[in-house]
């Protein structure tokens, strides 16, 4: 019989392993078992996956590329092609929302799932997450590690020791699923070090060090008030999360204060032709978004991050709320700042905040062509549910870049 999961919350965090190059060995079976290495293969670019093989050699994602060959010359360096992660993506996303609508996507790879209202349906948590894991494997073809617990911290902790690992020069085959049982917290907490907790930066961790305290364990046996003095008000949250006790949301889309996407670019994108398609992307994928989750939006922020890390946002609040991908883009395109292409961008986001629920709507509009805009809007996600994001796209799009490329669907 399965052993029942005896506490109110069940939390699941799934992380997909090495995503971008796991991504380019299952399209290119010939790289199994290379050491695949995607991200900028330009002057200044960084890694931004690397397959196990190539973390043997030391290598990890946010190194410099540079660094990367240097460390595995005999790698195999890829710039990646993220319209094509993003698709397989919406496809991992769509796995996970057939168990529950309680989900957290937190990047391209992960997400936090609240499965303590659907036991009676799945199972209990440690069953849906293997299933989870059959899932994708079979449907993707990529492998997902899924860590189970009481809270979200104690999930992503789970989820981390999961995963394949490197001993002797060789990767070692993941667990897969991790599961801490409830009333076994302290136990898993106690042995890991503080650095893994959320909120503990470099600086936390040298105070935390400086009364002795490296691991969870340590950080439990403080007294309150000492930890208060060197640490502030965060040492009450930090304490919960020590404890596993911290009572922390997953917090679904639906209950979200914001829609929102961003990509950060392997090489900066310089030519506006190549940055107007993104914003197309993005105002697509977020208006997708914002349906499949029933809320319009009034507020519209565009997020520019420059070549030389310097970061800047501009938003617009319209007269009413909207979900349409055309309306957001041409806001997106008016913020964009003249000249703001010169120095490289690294990354863009898109955001639309300001939500109310889209559900309760009535068209109260007086203007057909809006009317018929927002249909039209709405047949075209129609179209993406059944058939992928790439399915249909807006012409700039089609005619200029790598996401025009269908992708077969069967
Ligand atoms: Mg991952």
């Amino acid at each position: 019989m399965q052993r029942p999961w005896d506490a109110k919350r069940a939390i699941l965090h799934a992380d997909l392993d090495c995503f971008f190059a796991s991504v380019e060995i299952l399209d290119n079976p010939r790289l199994k078992g290379l050491p695949v290495i995607v991200g900028g293969t330009g002057p200044r670019g960084v890694v931004a996956a690397a397959s196990y093989e190539a973390r043997v050699w030391g290598v990890r994602s946010a190194m410099a590329m540079a660094k990367a060959r240097n460390l595995c010359p005999q790698g195999v360096f890829l710039d990646g092609t993220y319209s094509h992660y993003y698709d397989v993506s919406q496809q991992f996303h769509t796995v996970l929302r057939s168990f529950t609508d309680e989900i957290e996507i937190i990047g391209l790879d992960e997400a936090f799932m609240d499965v303590s209202g659907c036991q009676r349906l799945f199972g209990p948590p440690q069953v849906i997450a293997s299933e989870i894991r059959r899932l994708v494997k079979e449907e993707l073809g990529l492998s997902v590690c899924v860590g189970v617990g009481t809270t979200k911290q104690i999930a992503k902790l789970a989820s981390r020791r999961a995963k394949p690992t490197i001993s002797g020069g060789a990767v070692k085959a993941p667990k897969g699923v991790v599961v801490v049982w409830p009333g076994e917290e302290g136990e898993f907490l106690d042995p890991i070090s503080v650095k893994e907790l959320w909120g503990v930066g470099p600086k936390t961790y040298q105070r935390l060090q400086s009364i002795g305290v490296e691991r969870i364990g340590d950080l439990r046996g403080v007294p309150n008030p000492t930890l208060a003095k060197i640490l502030g008000k965060a040492s009450s949250h930090l304490r919960l999360l020590a404890g596993g006790n911290d009572s922390d949301l997953v917090v679904s889309e639906s209950r979200r204060k914001s829609v929102g996407h961003e990509q950060t670019y392997p090489a900066d994108l310089s030519h506006l032709s190549q940055i107007d398609r993104e914003l197309v992307r993005l105002a697509g994928s977020v208006a997708n978004r914002m349906r499949k989750n029933k809320v319009l939006g009034r507020t519209i922020t565009l997020k520019i991050r420059f070549g030389d890390f310097r970061t800047i946002t501009r938003s617009v609040t319209l007269t009413s709320a909207t979900d349409s991908e055309g309306e957001i883009l041409v806001h997106l395109r008016k913020l964009f700042p003249e000249g703001a292409a010169d120095g490289g961008i690294r990354l863009l986001g898109v955001a639309l905040s300001n939500l109310k629920d889209g559900a309760a709507t009535q068209l109260t509009f007086d203007d057909d062509y809006r009317r018929e805009r927002d249909e039209l809007s709405r047949s075209v996600a129609k179209i993406k549910e059944r058939f992928g994001v790439d399915a249909i796209a807006p012409a700039s799009l089609i005619c200029g870049g790598e996401a025009g490329v269908k992708r077969n669907l069967n």
